[in-house]
Order: C-alpha cells, then sequence, then structure tokens
C-alpha cells in the first residue's frame, strides 16, 4: 500500500509502498477513505524538537481519519463492524492509570498517539484500537468525518467557555479556531469575534459565520470580551487575550506556544479575576457525542473549511500549501 512515512530522524517524508498492516488483538483494519493534514503535522515534517521527542522513524504519519472497516479482531462483543464508516480518536489510552480510572482518559498518564507513537492514517490501511475507534453516523458527509478532531477540541474549548449569550473573542483562525466560532455561534454566543492577520484566514472565518474578523483588536475594545477562545499559542496573541477579556471574564487556553510565556500573574489573576481553564483534546467520549449532533443537526458544515483536497501521492503538494496559510483544513483523499 502506498504511505506517507519518516523514514528518518530529519525534516521530510518519504512517500512508498508498505505493507499491509496485520490486525491485532482488539484492533480494527481500515482501508482509508479521507486523512486530513493538522497543524502537528507540519511539526512532525519539520522534524520540530516536540517530534523528534515522540516519533521513532520509520514510522507512517497522519492521524485525523475516516475510513471503511475491513476487518475486526476481538473477543469481546462490539458494535464496530465491517463496511462501518469508523475515525480514531488520537488519544489512545491506557485505561490502568489513574486519570483513566477517573474518566479522565483524553490525558491518560500513558498516553500513545495514533500517527505519532504508532502508525497513522497518511496511508491505504491503517489499524486502530478498538477502545479508539468511533463510529460514525451514516448521515454525516464523508469528508466531515475526517475532520471530527479540529472540531471536537473547539466543541470542548466552547462547552468550556460557556458562551451562550455571550461575546466570544476567537484569537487565532486556524482550522480549530474556526471550528471555534461555529461551535460559538451554534451554541448561541450573541457575538463572535475573530482575530488574525492573514485576509484568507478572516475572509473564512465571516463565509463561516463569524460575526467580525479583524487583523488587530482594536485597543477600545479592550475588557469588553465575556469569554476569550485562545486558539493561536501565538505570544501576541496570548497577551491580547488577557487584556481583551472582561474583569471576572474567562480565557480557554488551546493554542499552544512554541516558546515559553511570561503573564503579569497579579494584574491578570487577582486585580482582574480571570480565569483561566484550559483544553487538551476531546472528552471521550462525550465531545465526539456533542460532535455528531452538530454534524447531524448541520449547525455546523465542516464542508465549509475544507479549502483543499489532494491525492495521497500528492502530499508535498498538500504539505506546500499547509504550510502557506492560505487555506483552511486540507483533505488527502485515499
Ligand atoms: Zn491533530
Ligand atoms: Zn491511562
Amino acid at each position: 500500500m502506498l504511505a506517507v512515512v519518516k523514514e528518518n530522524p530529519e525534516p521530510g517524508v518519504v512517500i512508498k509502498q508498505m505493507p499491509i498492516p496485520v490486525v491485532q488483538d482488539e484492533e480494527v483494519l481500515v482501508k482509508l477513505v479521507y486523512s486530513s493534514i493538522c497543524g502537528t503535522d507540519i511539526g512532525i515534517y519539520d522534524w520540530i524538537p516536540w517530534a523528534q521527542g515522540h516519533i521513532k522513524p520509520p514510522q507512517i504519519i497522519g492521524h485525523e481519519m475516516v475510513g471503511q472497516v475491513v476487518e475486526v479482531k476481538s473477543e469481546k462483543e462490539t458494535k464496530i463492524q465491517k463496511g462501518d464508516y469508523v475515525s480514531s480518536e488520537t488519544h489512545i489510552f491506557c485505561l490502568n492509570c489513574y486519570q483513566c480510572q477517573i474518566k479522565n482518559y483524553h490525558i491518560c498518564e500513558n498516553m500513545q498517539l495514533f500517527g505519532i507513537g504508532r502508525n497513522g492514517s497518511f496511508a491505504e490501511y491503517a489499524t486502530i484500537p478498538l477502545r479508539t475507534t468511533w463510529k460514525n453516523d451514516p448521515s454525516i458527509p464523508v469528508e466531515s468525518m475526517s475532520v471530527q478532531e479540529p472540531l471536537g477540541n473547539a466543541v470542548n474549548v466552547v462547552t468550556k467557555a460557556q458562551v451562550k449569550g455571550k461575546k466570544v473573542l476567537v484569537m487565532g483562525l486556524g482550522p480549530t479556531g474556526l471550528c471555534a466560532g461555529m461551535v460559538a455561534k451554534a451554541y448561541g454566543a450573541k457575538e463572535v469575534v475573530g482575530v488574525n492577520r492573514r485576509e484568507y484566514r478572516r475572509e473564512l472565518a465571516l463565509k463561516v459565520g463569524f460575526d467580525r474578523a479583524v487583523e488587530a483588536l482594536d485597543e477600545k475594545e479592550y475588557g469588553t470580551f465575556e469569554a476569550v477562545l485562545e486558539m493561536s499559542g501565538n505570544r501576541v496573541g496570548i497577551q491580547v487575550a488577557l487584556d481583551a477579556a472582561r474583569i471576572a471574564g474567562k480565557i480557554i487556553a488551546f493554542g499552544i506556544p512554541k516558546e515559553e510565556i511570561n503573564i503579569d500573574w497579579g494584574k491578570y489573576m487577582i486585580n482582574k479575576e480571570l480565569s483561566i481553564e484550559s483544553v487538551f483534546g476531546r472528552m471521550i467520549w462525550e465531545t465526539w457525542e456533542d460532535t455528531t449532533k452538530l454534524l447531524i443537526s448541520g449547525e455546523v458544515d465542516l464542508r465549509k473549511i475544507i479549502t483543499h483536497r489532494f491525492k495521497l501521492s500528492e502530499f508535498e503538494e498538500a504539505m506546500k500549501v499547509m504550510k502557506s496559510g492560505e487555506c483552511g483544513k486540507v483533505l488527502l483523499e485515499v
């Protein structure tokens, strides 16, 4: 089968023929239909320090996906059957640690990551543990099924922010930021404003339902947002998030900075009484259930943020588009 492989501990990938994986106990073998490129995959491609610490080449990369089940290997009863359209939860939990015992599976202490710590979905076939396999509702458009990971992150972020009736700021309009705006509108936010340097992303934000999208926030609006969704992971973005939030407002931290960030603790955490919560991935499976409801009802249509499609063999071109930032979600058709 054709696969995108991090062959050596260096930047770049190799697109090559690999053996079809053999399904192990309590796993499914899936024939991929679509796999989408995540921001994380850029870091893996460029071989940033985080990737060096998490990937042992050779490794098939990719983790956002939808595929059809070819084989189920399980001793237990399962509702997943041959032919089902399934997606994978990237956070593969252990079921044994303290966090798993209290059902915080998404922050498992022994977490393995699909497409990062084990072979992933930029390939014609992949194996997924049954416990992290999500059976999709057949009424959802198949290409949307592949993009549920960023949507799920957004659902978790917006749920924590409790946006109903509030003025909401979204810092950073990558795919997850765009999803966050769509979900905030669906969950009854009074007004949703997005901030991004790129015109392309601001236009996309307006298309998917943001009330406004600006290059930089006018200082006159500082202190007026009841909920701020920090999706940028950018030093300036984080500073604006702190200033834009209203007194006693809430910030949800999602974007991961590449550098250490200093904040004026007294000014923001005490005098301003801000509350800052964070999101790392999706609640398993509560977030996926909420995500499904939004997709079935049509309140969120992920096809609006899918801007580019490539064949698996065209991965290098797809990565170029990803790096340009002139895109929404980039889909690989397998
Ligand atoms: Zn991802
Ligand atoms: Zn665990």
